[in-house]
């Protein structure tokens, strides 16, 4: 395993982010060797912290981690604090100074990260000041990270990238979207491209739909003034749903390597078409929580949060795509809060066969065969088939098989995030978006947010907290002569 040099710049270090996420996936590299003597880090914010403080705030921010106390502090000593208003380009003088002399005490070749964990209204000024007061190394890597929301809609994702790419260029540039760093979602690649028994039958012609579901059983917590601002739609479909899609549904790109990968997500982006005010109310349905006895207080009634707010914390709806190989093949997504269990999960369900000649056990149907990967909070998948019923019956029944990942081998498995520092410091940005795919799908949810923003509060349908959404989502399918595969904890 070689040692990775490099000197990491995080912009709220102080910040929830790099406390809960980032500090333990940097430890993860260490406690495995990858990080070792050549690293550093500056953290930066506007806290006046000192070394010694922030040694203990990362110390903190690895209590459960393994190691023991003496390397979680050899670990800390690399960390460096720099109290910092971003806005300000006297601080970045300052930073650049240190970054020179950490670059030599630590031998780092000149590869620097900059990782923006801040509010995104900071993105453009840190880019402009990295450029103009010159922290951009001339010898290594520069490599930019930023964190979601990327935009709000397409014009200020444009503007964003706009912004950032008058220092960097899109190959420096690692949009997050920290679900294509989970197990399942990077399973959906070998599941499709390594096994002939999936890889013949991944079209129109064998699958009749596609299920996606991303259910939060949480309300909006801490997060209510920003959710305010977003909702499901911007929080959840467009940067994650989105993404599941395009490695759903992609050709095969080329080649195993990001250019290729890219390559093909941003094709089959192009192919699904925005849709008219008509297709929206035809083919998404937006929801609202209302609490009650034993499930918590109704969106509305929650801290920082509007009392006649029409933001939606459910979304439920139909993509198509336009090409030769999806033509006809919805996509039903969903995804909510407070729901009914906490699950994420893809349904592919496959067509039934057409000319049964078995005997059934009630009408003449076969069910379909159905492959589930469930992203979490389990991690595996089942593969629904059908066989013959035990016994004297000669009638056709389903039955599952189950893979569920080792849990020892899941457990020692890198969270997320050590696999997309990792994948930074290696400058492998198969786990990042490419800005074009972004831009693919603001396009799309610009249009229906257009037409919800328009209609306010008219369409919004009201859910019970602890249920699976409002029923116009089942509505959805059933237009359709369909349902949804995981119809909750109930009957699963
Ligand atoms: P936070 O509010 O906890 O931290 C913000 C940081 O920015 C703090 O360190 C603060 O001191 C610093 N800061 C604010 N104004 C500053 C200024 N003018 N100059 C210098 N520093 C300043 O936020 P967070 O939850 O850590 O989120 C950071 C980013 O990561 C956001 O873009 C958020 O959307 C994204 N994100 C966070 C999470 C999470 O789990 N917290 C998950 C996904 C994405």
């Amino acid at each position: 395993m070689t040692e990775k040099r490099a000197l990491f710049i995080i912009f709220g270090g102080s910040g929830d982010l790099a406390q809960r996420k980032l500090y333990p996936a940097l430890y993860g590299l260490y406690y495995q060797g990858r990080l070792a003597k050549h690293f550093a880090v500056i953290g930066t914010a506007r806290r006046p912290w000192t070394d010694d403080h922030y040694h203990d705030v990362i110390k903190q921010s690895l209590v459960g981690a393994p190691g023991s106390a003496h390397q979680k502090a050899e670990f800390a000593d690399h960390f460096y604090y720099q109290s910092h208003d971003v806005t300000d380009a006297a601080h970045y003088v300052t930073l650049r100074d240190l970054a020179a002399k950490l670059d030599q005490q630590y031998a780092l070749d000149g590869n620097r990260v900059f990782y923006m964990a801040m509010a995104p209204r900071f993105f453009a000024t840190i880019a402009e000041h990295v450029k103009s007061e010159k922290l951009l190394s001339d010898k290594g890597f520069n490599r930019l990270i930023v964190e979601k929301p990327f935009g709000r809609d397409f014009a200020s994702a444009k503007q964003l990238n706009d912004d950032i790419s008058q220092a960097f260029t899109e190959n420096q540039i690692y949009r997050i979207d920290h679900y294509l760093g989970k197990e399942m979602v990077q399973d959906i690649m070998p599941l499709r491209f390594a096994n002939p028994l999936f890889e013949h039958v991944w079209s129109k012609d064998f699958i009749d739909n596609i299920q996606i579901t991303l259910a939060e059983d949480i309300g909006v917590e801490e997060r209510a003034g920003y959710y305010e601002t977003a909702g499901a739609l911007r929080d959840m479909v467009q940067n994650h749903i989105f993404q599941i899609i395009a490695m759903l549904t992609m050709e095969k790109p080329v080649k195993y390597d990001a250019p290729s990968i890219h390559a093909a997500k941003r094709a089959v982006l192009a192919d699904i078409k925005p849709y008219t005010p008509a297709q929206v109310h035809a083919n998404f349905v937006r929801g609202q929580y209302v609490g009650g006895d034993n499930v918590g207080l109704s969106y509305r009634e929650e801290d920082n949060i509007a009392s006649d707010s029409t933001v939606e914390t459910y979304v439920a709806g139909r993509v198509d795509i336009a090409n030769d190989r999806w033509q006809g093949v919805p996509i039903y997504l969903r995804t909510g809060k407070k729901l009914a269990e906490k699950q994420s999960r893809i349904d592919i369900v496959f067509k039934p066969t057409e000319n049964n000649i078995l005997p059934t056990a009630g009408d003449t149907s076969v069910g379909s065969d159905v492959l589930t990967l469930i992203i979490e909070p389990e991690t595996g998948m089942h593969l629904t088939l059908n066989g013959k019923a035990i016994g004297v019956s000669d009638a056709v029944s389903p039955f599952t098989l189950d893979h569920a990942l080792d849990q020892d081998e899941l457990a020692k498995a890198p969270e997320a995030y050590q696999r997309l520092m990792l994948n930074i410091l290696e400058g492998n940005k198969l786990t990042f978006t490419h800005w074009q795919e972004l831009a693919a799908s603001w396009h799309f949810i610009d249009a229906i947010r257009t037409v919800w923003d328009n209609d306010g509060a008219d369409g919004l349908a009201f859910y019970n907290s602890g249920t699976m959404g409002p029923r116009e989502a089942d509505e959805l399918l059933a237009r359709d002569n369909r349902q949804w595969v995981w119809q909750g904890p109930a009957a699963d």
